[in-house]
Parts: C-alpha cells; structure tokens; sequence
C-alpha cells in the first residue's frame, strides 16, 4: 500500500527538515514548503514537491497543495511547523516583529487547517499536527508577543479538534521547549539573544530536532481511532 502524502511547512530548516527526513524514510510522499527552496531541495529526499511558499500567502499555500494533491492523491496529514520567535520587551521591541509573528505563527497555521481540513472531513480522515511550544503554555521573560502567537496555537488546535473529532479528523498540538534549530538567529535584541543562549546552556543544552521529530511521528502513527491530543517534551535540564 502506498503511503498517503504529508504536508510540512518550514522544512528547510530545524525541525520541519528533521521531520521530512523522518516521514520520507517511512515512504510517505511529501509537499515541503518554505522560502528558501534551495534549502529543501538540498534534502535530496525521494517523492518530495519542494515550492518557494511563504506561508502567510495563503493563496500560494492553497495552490501548493492542490498541485502536490494531484500528484500523490489528497493530504493526509499536515505539520504546520512555520515559525519565527522574535524575542523582545512590548515597550521597545519594532512593531513589525510582531506583526511578522501574529502573521506566520498565527495566520499562517490558519492557512494550513484550511487548505487541507475540507477534504479531511469530507474523506473522513486526517491528521492536523500544529507545532506550538511550551511557551505556547506559560510565559517566559522577553517572550510576550511569541507566547500571545504560541498560546493562540494551542487554543486554536484544541477548538479545532473539538469541531472535526467526530468527522474522524485528528488534532495534535505539539509543544517542545527549547529545540538546537536556527530558531533564535532572526532574534534582532543581541542582549536577549545572548541571554537566552546562556539559559540554555545552563539547562545542559536543548533537544535536538529529531527528537521532536519522532514525537510528531509517534503521534501520526497512531491508529486513526487514536488522537495523541498533546505532546509536551523539553531536555530533561530545562526547568521552565
Ligand atoms: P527554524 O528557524 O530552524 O525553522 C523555521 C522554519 O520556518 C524554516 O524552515 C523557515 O524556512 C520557515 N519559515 C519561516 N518563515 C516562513 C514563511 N514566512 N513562510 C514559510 N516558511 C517560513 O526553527 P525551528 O525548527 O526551531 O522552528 C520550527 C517551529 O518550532 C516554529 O513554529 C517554532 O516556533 C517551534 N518551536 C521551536 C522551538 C525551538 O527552541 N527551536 C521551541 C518550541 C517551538 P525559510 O526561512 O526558508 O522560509
């Protein structure tokens, strides 16, 4: 039996890369999206559309996904795993930092559910997985508007699951801490860079983007009458 194709966005880098390594080693066929195409093509991974989509474009994911359904049959499950954190204090930090994490953090999860959610119900199967945080459960120091963008994915993925559990459509909130990826890189505030750099080399280091990959895989894995709601998991050393 052929695998059905996965939807990931943000697969050239970190988590998102990890995890298209992980599915396509367990022969499902692919639509990676990120901005940086050269980055995905460089996967070199077999069945795999690559396609330059900023996911808070949602035409562009939309087309993207019809084409990749045309090709391997309809979207079985989607990783919306795009995302920025861009670290800094309300009263200082640029009001566009915001605007680009409401926008892709928020929106762009929004873009994903719905360009693959129609089909799910009316087939009666899939699985939404929408990467959050733990920050996307409690607040930490310089994180006020990426917690408001993590918390609003939590609350958005549980309502979803309430509104498709019994059209036989999954949920799943995946919530890692502190992840080794080039999250913390587009941070603009070098103090608070360096200070959470610091913080995580005092918890012993952060998980390494395989590790989160093998709970998204974990949770669609599962038979279909099985929902893994939530998965928390941070390096053992992070107390936060
Ligand atoms: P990376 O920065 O390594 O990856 C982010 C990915 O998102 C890249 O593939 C990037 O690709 C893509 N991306 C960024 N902007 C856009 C856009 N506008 N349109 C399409 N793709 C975009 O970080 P992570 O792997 O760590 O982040 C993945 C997810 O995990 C995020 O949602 C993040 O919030 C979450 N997370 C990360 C943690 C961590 O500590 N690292 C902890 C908890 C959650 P490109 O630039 O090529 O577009």
């Amino acid at each position: 039996m052929p695998k059905p194709l996965i939807v990931i966005t943000g697969a050239s880098s970190g988590i998102g890369a990890a995890t298209a390594r992980l599915l396509s080693a367990e022969g499902h066929p692919l639509l990676l999206l990120a901005r940086r195409l050269d980055r995905l093509e460089a996967l070199g991974l077999p069945q795999a559309l690559c396609r330059k989509v900023d996911v808070t474009d949602r035409a562009a994911v939309e087309a993207a996904v019809r084409e990749a359904e045309e090709l391997y049959g309809p979207a079985d499950a989607i990783v919306n795993n795009a995302g920025v954190m861009l670290l800094g204090r309300l009263a200082d930090q640029p009001v566009d930092e915001w605007e680009r994490m409401i926008d892709l953090n928020v929106k762009g999860v929004l873009y994903g559910v719905r360009a693959v959610l129609p089909g799910m119900v009316e087939r009666g199967r899939g699985t939404i997985l929408n990467v959050s945080s733990v920050a996307g459960r409690k607040t930490f120091p310089n994180h006020a508007a990426y917690v408001g963008t993590k918390f609003a994915v939590h609350a958005m993925s549980e309502n979803l699951r309430e509104e498709v559990a019994a059209q036989g459509v999954r949920v799943v909130t995946i919530a890692p801490g502190a992840v080794e990826t080039e999250l913390l890189s587009h941070t603009s505030d070098e103090q608070i860079k360096q200070g959470y750099q610091a913080w995580k080399e005092a918890a012993g280091g952060a998980l390494a983007p395989e590790a989160v990959a093998e709970a998204i895989a974990y949770a669609y894995r599962q038979p279909p009458n099985v929902c893994v709601r939530e998965i928390v998991l941070a390096a053992t050393g992070q107390e936060g």
